[in-house]
């Protein structure tokens, strides 16, 4: 097949065209979350936009695998080999186990994927399910000496190879080697600066919960071994495409890259992709300063779930996206508009293929433009408004649905569905106490939003709250 789909790279600083290395397939690895508690709405906007990229390559016809590990081992609380476990910490906090808050947190993700419409990729492994792999990896750098043992623990050596940053020009690679950073304390056992933990058996933290033995000694894996084991043990000694956030690139995906390349003796992946930071206001939103937000919190204010999808889909992947309420409200306002557009259509007349072939051809112009999802957005607007057929226009747009997954054909349809059998005056009524609930809801006043359930209930109407919003019928 062509292969014409451009997306930059962050490895060479240009959009370029993705090659996969066997044709017409394409294996594809996104570093999972930490589960150490909820994912918030920056991490989502990064699943989202990976999400989006799959979708688009099996749009474009690559027959896509998709592989995720879940760190739920290792990630120390300073991306360096510094802190606690992150885990711990979490178990820590909520008085339970490393292992009831690795399950809590997984699911609780993929509850929120699920409300996201972000596919479940078709491989998740827990780090925990590899640690045997890791140590046989480990052992094989070991051998190859590209590794050492000190002070109880493996590092990896840095100093064994020509060109270690391979993400960062000159001026980057100057600080990286002579900055010292405020949250590392430097490690005694290291060789070179950048030298990382393969495998820890000595810690300053002696309650670490999960530990295993090694030819070491009893310890656990350092955090990046477990993205080029499960990477390489799924998808094989050439990988076609690494995702993650920015906040990746430095050390956590340049590690990944000395060691599978040590490891392979070989190039490994040609092609990564990173999703640039959501902010707030007052700058990054973190998991670990602990004030973020999620997505439960945006159901509890009211906003529909598909709404925050349309609001990262609006902007480019590569852009930083400042978040505010104020921008999720248009979003919104302007996503309900769309979908109950869309729910106007009829199936009837025929199918115009020449129109057809030229929007979907728009529309893949767009995603295979380094993911231009805005670009993509609005070519739905170009179709609702074209002069060709109802049923043209749904067969479109139930295609670029198969990518955007905001549910716009059904979204529509069933908050048109809720409301067969009243007049104008009783629907044009309730929706106005139903916009009243929601602002409401939105501004934390519960009370007042179950008084207007009630006051709906006792002229006979029910509402329910769904994903696609509230819906309501006559009881
Ligand atoms: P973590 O659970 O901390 O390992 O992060 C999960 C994913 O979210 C990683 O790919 C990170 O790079 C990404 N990420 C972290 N913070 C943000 C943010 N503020 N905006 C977008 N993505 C983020
Ligand atoms: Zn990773």
């Amino acid at each position: 097949m062509d292969n014409n789909f451009m997306l930059y790279n962050t490895l060479t600083r240009e959009v370029q065209p993705l090659v996969p290395h066997e044709d017409g397939k394409l294996t594809m690895y996104t570093c999972g979350p930490t589960v150490y508690h909820f994912a918030h709405i920056g991490n989502l906007r990064t699943y989202i936009m990976e999400d989006v990229l799959e979708k688009s390559l099996r749009f474009y016809g690559y027959d896509v695998r998709r592989i995720m590990n879940i760190t739920d081992v290792g990630h120390l609380s300073s991306d360096a080999d510094t802190g606690e476990d992150k885990m711990l910490k979490g178990a820590k906090r909520e008085h339970k186990t490393v292992m009831e808050v690795a399950k809590f947190y997984t699911d609780a993700f993929f509850a929120d994927c699920g409300k996201l419409n972000i596919r479940r990729p078709d491989v998740v492994e827990p780090a925990t399910s590899r640690i045997a792999d890791f140590i046989e990896m480990v052992s094989a750098l070991l051998d190859k000496g590209y590794a050492y043992v000190s002070g109880g623990n493996v590092y990896f050596d840095t100093g064994k190879l020509d060109d270690y940053f391979v993400f960062s020009s000159a001026v980057e690679r100057e600080q990286l080697m002579v900055g010292v950073r405020d949250d590392v304390q430097e490690d005694e056992n290291k060789r070179n600066k950048n030298d990382f933990v393969l495998w820890f058996t000595k810690s300053k933290f002696e309650d670490q919960a999960l530990k295993w033995e090694s030819p070491w000694g009893v310890g656990y894996p350092g955090w990046h071994i477990e993205c080029s084991c499960i990477a390489i043990k799924n998808a094989g000694e050439y990988l076609d495409l690494h995702c993650g956030g920015v906040d990746n690139i430095f050390p956590h995906h340049t590690n990944e890259i000395a060691q599978s390349e040590s490891y392979l003796g070989h190039k490994w992946c040609p092609h990564w992709f990173h999703v640039n930071h959501l902010n707030d206001q007052s700058g990054k939103m973190s998991k670990s300063n602990g004030d973020f937000l999620t997505l439960s919190v945006l159901e509890e204010r009211g906003y529909l779930p598909l709404a925050y999808r349309m609001f990262c889909l609006q902007s480019h992947y590569r852009k930083p996206l400042v978040f505010s309420y104020e921008n999720l409200d248009n979003v919104e306002g302007a996503y309900e508009k769309l979908v109950k557009k869309i729910a106007t259509f009829s199936d009837e007349g025929g199918l115009d293929r020449v129109a057809y072939d030229e929007y979907r051809k728009k529309f893949v112009d767009a995603i295979a433009s380094d993911l231009n999802t805005s670009m993509a957005l609005t070519v739905v607007y170009d179709v609702l408004k074209a002069d060709i057929s109802d049923k043209t226009k749904r067969a479109l747009i139930t295609d670029f649905d198969g990518v955007l997954s905001l549910d716009l054909m059904t979204a529509g349809e069933r908050l048109a569905e809720s409301k067969g059998g009243a007049d104008d005056e009783l629907t044009a009524w309730i929706e106005e106490k139903l916009t009243e609930r929601k602002e409401a809801k939105k501004n934390k006043d519960f009370a007042k939003a179950d008084a207007i359930r009630d006051e709906l209930t006792a002229k006979g109407i029910s509402i329910k709250d769904t994903r696609e919003g509230t819906v309501w019928e006559k009881i």
